[in-house]
């Protein structure tokens, strides 16, 4: 069901509304404004929502997939990449640190270190020096060329296709072989559990797990496997851009009618 056909009071009970909430009610859409006084009063202690009556029933969940592609439609993976080998190295190396991040020193590395067995026989201190600003480099470094003579020596410099044996390259874990068997080769092997879609699954409640290898398995319950690989993406971009951590946007969120996050900043229901 699209979201805009979701009925929000039957997701939660009804709420006593602030002076600003009243007035948004009475007057429709909110206009700039009123999103700002909206937006610097966050929901009270008294107001804050209780737990979604159905959190995982199939209209909501699909209610949520169809505003997520509606809102981010085609959307694909931020890290700069030309092939697999590329995509594995950057993703390794987007541990603890953002994509712009690695985007800044990736074209350079590649450039030096086109293939695996080029960065194999890398000097360390050349690829710490190129991967400095993505922090704790000496660890990535290592990992990195490591990674590579894992690849030419078990798989004769390709990236292989399968979790099990991604999961062989030093520095990869199931996030990492997630991002690269759906961004790369297509397949929906799991679905990518950064901090973005750990942030925003507990928020959307469709999990109450923190660990995310319980939180993927809760996910892949509910999320029709088709859409695994759209789903990160787009979910990833939502907690970039509008579902921060610290202060998310929901006068923004084309998510909200259907949200009923402890933390919400602003709430039409
Ligand atoms: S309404 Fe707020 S908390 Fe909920 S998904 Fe949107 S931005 Fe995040």
């Amino acid at each position: 069901m699209p979201i805009s056909k979701q009925p929000a009071k039957a997701l939660t009970p009804p709420q006593k509304l602030t002076p600003a909430k009243r007035k948004l009610a009475i007057e429709g859409v909110p206009s700039a404004r009123a999103k700002k006084i909206a937006a610097s009063e966050p929901v009270s202690a008294k107001m804050r929502r209780g737990r979604t009556a159905k959190p995982l029933s199939p209209e909501r969940i699909q209610g949520i997939l169809d505003a997520l592609r509606r809102l981010y439609p085609g959307v694909v993976c931020a890290l700069t990449h030309k092939n697999a080998f590329e995509l594995t190295i950057a993703t390794i190396l987007s541990a603890q640190t953002t994509d712009v991040g690695v985007n800044k020193c990736t074209p350079e590395l590649f450039k030096m270190f086109p293939t695996p067995r080029r960065l194999a026989d890398a000097p360390v201190l050349e690829v710490e020096r190129i991967i400095h600003g993505t922090g704790f480099y000496r660890a990535k470094a290592k990992n990195t060329i490591a990674a590579a003579k894992v690849l030419v020596e078990r798989f004769r410099g390709k990236v292989p296709e399968t979790v099990e044996e991604m999961i062989e390259l030093p520095g990869v874990a199931r996030k990492t072989a997630n991002v690269v068997l759906g961004s790369w080769y297509g397949i929906a092997s799991g679905v990518v559990v950064d901090t973005h879609v750990l942030r925003l699954s507990l928020r959307l409640e469709l999990t109450k797990h923190t660990e995310p290898v319980k939180v993927e398995l809760d996910l892949q319950k509910v999320i029709p496997r088709d859409r695994w690989i759209q789903f990160s993406h787009e979910l990833i971009h939502h907690g970039r851009q509008v579902c921060i951590a610290r202060k998310p946007r929901c006068a923004d969120c084309g998510l909200e009618t259907l949200c009923n996050a402890k933390d919400k900043t602003w709430s039409s229901h």
